[in-house]
């Protein structure tokens, strides 16, 4: 087989040294990483393209340090993007500035919010720069082939129909309701969400406000991100009630939207139907083992993200990061043990779990209480102090901007 290019065995049958289930921010971040590298890659993607609503927009300072690192940042920022320099959020009638970002010690000090779609497309004009890269779209990833307990490849389909890929390595890069992750055996450890959320879009007209709200009141959390030329809303309600939301009406659900944010009241009509407001179910959970005999998994396939604080997509890219890392000289010896893919497994299971952790305090002991008060709201005493001192602001600002544990390009 080539060194560095993905080869057809047979017509059906493909051979590389990595192959990647998912474009997401980890697939595509590993597929980058490894391709620039000098190792054959392939990375297939079950849709046709990354043109996908509400997948999660942020970018965080510590990716924009890795794009950085890799001599990209400067492409990156030229595509159209806003700036989020602090967050603020408003519990009842009272606004509270809760994190700023300008104090971290990285290169960009906000978070970029741009849509993942050009994130993940100019992410992959820059692997397709690279000899050893092949991205395969409208290709869903199947069941692995295991030969002699090692997981050797795996299956694949496209409009052609079915064939195999086979790989030193596969990466199980394919989200939160990944297949590859079931193939590990491992036990999944769920940790619970009391939340979903509804996602839809509004105008965003001259005159309104450029900041990132969010709003929290009695029963209600609600945020609307500035994204140019429209604002993206989030809604958050109780785990499992949307059906009784529908029930009550689209009238009654345009309204709440006008309550909790006045200046939007007349363009709640954008909502026309139901087709507008799409669910995304929150699921937090991870796997206790994260890799067998040949296959690894990253990402939210490793561990699925609760939205809180937005760092969901920078994780899936410090697990890319660290996977190129440790696994790169590896794979270009053709040689990747177990035992290489329980390091990344070490490496990576702490921020994971203290970020998950930081998560379920903010989902029991915040969202749980708002999503279930019906009284006036009070911001709680922790962000009470942050309000009165401003030097506070940086510890969340660091949290979420840099995460626990960051990754730098190694290799
Ligand atoms: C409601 C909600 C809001 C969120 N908002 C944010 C946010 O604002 N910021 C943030 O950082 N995080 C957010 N997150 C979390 C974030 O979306 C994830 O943590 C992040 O996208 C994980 O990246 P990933 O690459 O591991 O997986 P994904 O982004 O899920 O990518 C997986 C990819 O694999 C593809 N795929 C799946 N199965 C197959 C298959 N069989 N074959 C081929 N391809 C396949 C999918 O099409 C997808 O492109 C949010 C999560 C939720 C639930």
């Amino acid at each position: 087989m080539n060194e560095t290019r993905a080869a057809r065995v047979t017509p059906r049958t493909l051979a590389t040294t990595c192959c990647i289930a998912g474009g997401g921010p980890a697939g595509m971040m590993l597929g980058f990483l490894l391709a620039r590298a000098g190792i054959a890659v392939i990375v297939l993607e079950k849709h046709a393209d990354f043109l996908r609503d509400f997948r999660g927009d942020t970018i965080h300072p510590s990716t924009l340090e890795i794009m950085h690192e890799l001599g990209l940042l400067d492409g990156l920022l030229k595509l159209p993007h806003q700036k989020v320099p602090a967050i603020r959020a408003q519990f009842g009638d009272v606004a509270v500035p809760f994190a700023d970002f300008s104090h971290l010690p990285t290169r960009c000090k906000f978070i970029a919010m741009m849509p993942q779609w050009d994130f993940l497309d100019f992410l992959a004009g820059a692997a397709k720069r690279y000899a050893g890269f092949t991205l395969m779209m409208r290709t869903a990833a199947g069941a692995p082939i295991e030969e002699g307990g090692r997981i050797v490849g795996l299956r694949a389909a496209d409009d052609d129909g079915a064939f195999e890929i086979r790989a030193d390595l596969v990466v199980g890069a394919d989200g939160r309701h990944s297949t590859l992750r079931d193939s590990i055996g491992a036990a999944v450890e769920s940790l619970g969400a009391p939340m979903d959320v509804l996602w839809f879009r509004l105008t965003r007209r001259a005159g309104d406000s450029d900041e990132t709200v969010g709003r929290f009141d009695a029963g209600r959390i609600y945020i609307m991100i500035n994204r140019g030329e429209h604002w993206q809303c989030a809604f958050v309600i109780a785990k499992g009630s949307f059906d009784a939301i529908r029930a009550r009406g689209l009238p009654e659900f345009r309204d709440d939207v006008a309550a909790l944010a006045p200046f939007v009241r007349d363009r709640v009509g954008e909502i026309a139907s139901w087709d507008d407001v799409k669910l995304l179910t929150v699921a937090v959970d991870r796997l206790t083992r994260w890799y067998r005999d040949g296959l690894l998994c990253i990402g939210d396939a490793a561990h699925a993200m609760s939205p809180i604080g937005g760092v969901g997509i920078n994780l899936a890219i410090q697990d890319a990061v660290a996977a190129a890392n440790l696994l790169t000289a590896r794979l270009r010896e053709r040689r990747v043990a177990t035992d290489d893919l329980r390091r990344v497994q070490r490496r990576r299971e702490l921020p994971t779990r203290w970020t998950q952790r930081l998560q379920l305090v903010v989902q029991n002991r915040v969202i749980t209480r708002i999503l279930g008060s019906s009284g006036t709201l009070a911001p709680p005493l922790l962000v009470r102090l942050l309000a009165r001192h401003p030097v506070l602001r940086r510890i969340p600002a660091r949290l979420v901007g840099i995460g626990i544990r960051p990754e730098h390009v190694r290799i």
